[in-house]
Parts: C-alpha cells; structure tokens; sequence
C-alpha cells in the first residue's frame, strides 16, 4: 500500500511504498522535548521513502546510546523524519504527517520507564521499558 503525507505548510511532501517493519509510541525523554508528548512512529525500509522539498536537521546522541538525527521542514518546524546511526537501513516516519493516519496503527509502547505519570498507556499494545530490538527488513529475513 502506497501513503503519501506532508508537513504543516506543504513545502515539504513524501511518499511511502511500502508497509511499516514495525509502528511504536516512543516516551523516551528525547520524543517528549520535541512533541510534548510521546511520538508515534512507523519504522520503514529507507529505500521506500521518497520526499520533496527542504531538510533541515538535528543530530543527538539518544537515551539508547545511538545517534539520532531528526530531521525538520525549515520552514513550519514539522518533524518529519528520524535516522539512527546503529540502523541506516531503516528511516522512522512521524505517522501524523501521513494524509490518513488511521492507515497506520501502533504495535508498541517503547521507553515506557521514563513516560509521564499521566501518559494514556495502550495497555493491549507489546510494551518496552526501553529501547527494543530493531524490526527485521524483509530481505534480510533468513528463508523460512
Ligand atoms: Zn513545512
Ligand atoms: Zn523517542
């Protein structure tokens, strides 16, 4: 299934070719800073994003001990994109700038330690006290 999002003012547009590995609510204290809450992320192959339009970017050192760049529309300040240094082959997508959100919906709570006492917690969701196992890409998926 093909997603196609944006940021808030439009100048920055992407499209998604194939399924989320794997979609998670992050707590870490990273994600609250910049959205004030916890983030919902779809974790998908780099090779199936594709975007138009300015980039700017920020690159942390995160609670996992991975470098973290995020990456932002110059413009509106929309976070749109996530790369962690121990996973290149991955890009994490922010799944509110998808144009249908509901088309994508959240297997895990991760960093659930340091989430606020008040976080509204799926307790029917797999949950991760800190950061879990990366998803495995479909190539690299030894033969059943
Ligand atoms: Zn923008
Ligand atoms: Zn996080």
């Amino acid at each position: 299934m093909e997603r196609n999002g944006h940021c808030l003012c439009g100048a920055v547009t992407f499209k998604l070719t194939s399924d989320p590995l794997a979609v998670r609510v992050c707590w870490c204290r990273d994600c609250q800073h910049f959205a004030a809450n916890g983030t919902v992320n779809a974790i998908v192959p780099a090779s199936a994003l594709e975007f138009s339009g300015p980039l700017a970017e920020y690159t942390k050192v995160a609670d996992s001990g991975n470098e973290v760049t995020r990456q932002f529309c110059p413009q509106c300040g929309t976070h749109l994109f996530g790369i962690s240094s121990a996973r290149p082959q991955f890009k994490v997508v922010r799944t509110g700038n998808f144009d249908d959100p509901s088309s994508i919906t959240p297997d895990t709570n991760i960093w659930t330690q340091s989430a606020p006492s008040w976080a509204c917690i799926d307790h029917s969701l797999e949950q991760a006290e800190q950061q879990p196992l990366a998803p495995q890409a479909p190539s690299s998926r030894p033969a059943q």
